[in-house]
């Protein structure tokens, strides 16, 4: 396995530091807004840019979770197929401007569900998208509004995002396998 590290500690910080206020630009200040993570490690993700929103503006963002994992549904399946398993979203989402985060971007189709949860609680005003890691591959027509990197891979790499609050450490790591 070889091994290449793209992002360390700072260059997560530097990156959720710009998408914060590209965030703020974009949406001419920060009401209705809203952060919702997708499973693991989008969660840490939207909780961190909501901390530096809060630094940057004075102003609590609420923040939730959604649970998303790949399942095959049965043999006759070829791809997995994400399913949504919990929403923890512990806020209204109709009139919302909601973040939705990920750390990594790849066929878009795990971005499709959370679409259809988050439209499924509410009617939120809008929804936007913002990722560590954007790979390529796209499947579905979805497109990052905010891109910590991007990484254009081929299909036998896979990225691994290390976060403090699960992993103990920062970092991003590009693996061929
Ligand atoms: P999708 O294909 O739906 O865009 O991605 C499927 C799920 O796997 C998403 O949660 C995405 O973050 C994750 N994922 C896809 N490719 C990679 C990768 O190379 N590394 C990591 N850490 N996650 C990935
Ligand atoms: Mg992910």
């Amino acid at each position: 396995i070889e091994k290449n590290r793209i992002m360390d500690e700072a260059g997560i910080r530097r990156a959720l530091t710009r998408i914060s206020h590209e965030i703020i630009e974009r949406n001419k200040g920060v009401s209705d807004l809203a952060m919702v993570g997708i499973r693991r490690r989008g969660g840490p993700l939207a909780e961190r840019i909501a901390q530096k929103i809060k630094e940057i503006e004075g102003v609590e963002i609420p923040v939730g979770v959604l649970d998303i994992t790949l399942y095959r549904d049965d043999l006759t399946t070829l791809a997995s197929q994400p399913m949504v398993h919990r929403t923890e979203v512990p806020f209204d989402v109709t009139g919302k401007v909601i973040v939705l985060t990920d750390d990594v971007l790849y066929t878009g189709r795990t971005v499709r569900a959370a679409l259809d949860a988050l439209i499924d609680l509410g009617r939120p005003k809008c929804i936007q998208l913002a990722v560590l890691i954007d790979r390529g591959h796209r499947e579905l027509p979805i497109k990052a509004d905010y891109v910590g990197k991007n990484v254009p891979t081929s299909r036998k790499e896979i990225i691994t995002v290390r976060m403090k609050e699960i992993d103990g450490k920062d970092e991003v790591v590009i693996e061929e396998i």
